[in-house]
Order: C-alpha cells, then structure tokens, then sequence
C-alpha cells in the first residue's frame, strides 16, 4: 500500500488533476464525508488528509510514503525527505507588507529594529539577515494581516497571491521574498522498500507537471 498525504483546500484542489493526469482518481469527496483516509482507483494507493503545516511531519516518519506540502510550510521543516519535485501548484510569493502609513524603506534605512509578525519565522529570520536588519520576531498562527494594525508589529511575512487579502486590510507588500508552489515530497526509506510503485507514481506526477511551464 502507498499512503498519499494532502491538505483540504487549495493543495488538495491543485493536486487532483495531476492525480487525474497521472491515471489516479480519489473515490470520496473530502468536502461530502468526514473521512481523512480516502480510497483511490488504484487499490494500492491511498490519500490521508492532514493539516498542511503536518504533511512534512507525516512524510518524514513513514505515516505517508509521499505528501504535497508548499514550499513555505518544507522551509520551516527540518530536513529528512527526499528530492522535492516542483508541482507547481498553490503558487503565490512569500512577502513582506507593512500599514499603508508605515515608512519601512526609512525603517530599514535607519537600522532601526522592526516588529515582524510572521507563520515563517525561518524563512523570515534568514531573509531579513541576508539583509542586515535587525528585527524581533513574533510567532502567529494566522490572521498575520491583524498584527500591524493593532500594533503588534510593523511588518508581516506573509504568503500573498492576489493581493486583495492586503489591500482590504490597508497594507502594501514592500518585499517579495520569493516564490511559492507546491513540491511533492518523498520519505526515503519508504523510496528503498516500494521502489518500483512508488517511482512510477513520481515519475506520473513528473509527466504530468511537464509541458509548457
Ligand atoms: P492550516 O490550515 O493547516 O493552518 P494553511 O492555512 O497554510 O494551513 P492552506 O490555506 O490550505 O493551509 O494553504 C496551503 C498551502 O497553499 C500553503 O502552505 C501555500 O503553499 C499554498 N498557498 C497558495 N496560495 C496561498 C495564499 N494566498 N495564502 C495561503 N496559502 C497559499
Ligand atoms: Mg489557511
């Protein structure tokens, strides 16, 4: 058996046409039942959903031989999964944003430490180091874009695709720290001990994420 991990939601979403392409259709609608196992067409092959930020944690210690996680949530885990493929799915970039009225060009320049609320406190810690800014990092959960306008923060690190999310709330993106998509990760053991299937099934995805990019 090959256990799949997926979140509900936009990666799950993403994910079904390549497991479409890739000759794989899940029997159950996670949005219809509460199941968190799901069967597929292939009876070798089955998807547990989990929270996003826990599919690297499942792959990681075998309870999936394979998951789709984004790059935000793989860069905040520490190692032990094999060679990530880029789907290239659940794209969106990983930026910085402050209040409409907060001068952060000024702030930067003036060395002055900055308040930064972030999910990514990794990726969030190194870039601004790259940078030499000096900033105190506050741990949220969510509703990031709440921080600066309640004087949590100055900033937030962020994930952003329209953009609309930002504007609602009055805040500009002042940084793009880089892009995000989606990767399909691996547990090595499980890649020595159910080679064969498991590198057909990567090398379906591989197909099916090919073409024009
Ligand atoms: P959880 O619900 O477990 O806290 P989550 O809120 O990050 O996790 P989703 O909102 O489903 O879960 O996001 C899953 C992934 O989708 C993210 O990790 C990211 O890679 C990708 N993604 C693409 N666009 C966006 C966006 N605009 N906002 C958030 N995530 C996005
Ligand atoms: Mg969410």
């Amino acid at each position: 058996m090959i256990t799949l991990a997926l979140s509900k939601g936009r990666i799950y979403d993403d994910s079904l046409p390549l497991l479409h392409a890739a000759g794989v259709e899940v029997l159950e609608d996670p949005e219809k039942s509460r199941k968190l196992i799901l069967a597929t067409s292939r009876p070798d092959l089955r998807v547990v959903l989990v929270r996003a930020s826990d599919v690297p944690t499942y792959v990681q210690h075998g309870g999936a031989d394979l998951g789709v996680a984004g790059l935000d949530v793989l860069l905040e885990h520490a190692d032990g999964l094999y060679r990530p493929l880029d789907l290239k799915i659940a794209r969106c970039r990983m930026s910085v944003a402050v209040r409409e009225d907060f001068d952060y060009a000024a702030a930067v320049k003036q060395g002055s430490r900055i308040r930064v609320a972030t999910k990514y406190t990794q990726t969030a810690r190194q870039h601004f180091a790259a940078k030499g800014v000096h900033v105190d990092l506050i741990k949220l959960y969510g509703s990031m874009e709440l921080a600066p306008l309640t004087g949590l923060a100055d900033a937030i690190v962020d994930l952003v695709s329209t953009g609309s999310t930002l504007k609602a709330n009055h805040l500009v993106e002042v940084e793009r720290i880089m892009d995000i998509s989606a990767r399909l990760v691996v547990n090595p053991a499980a890649l020595k001990l159910k080679r064969e299937p498991l590198r057909a099934l990567i090398d379906a995805f591989e197909a099916a994420v090919g073409g024009p990019a």
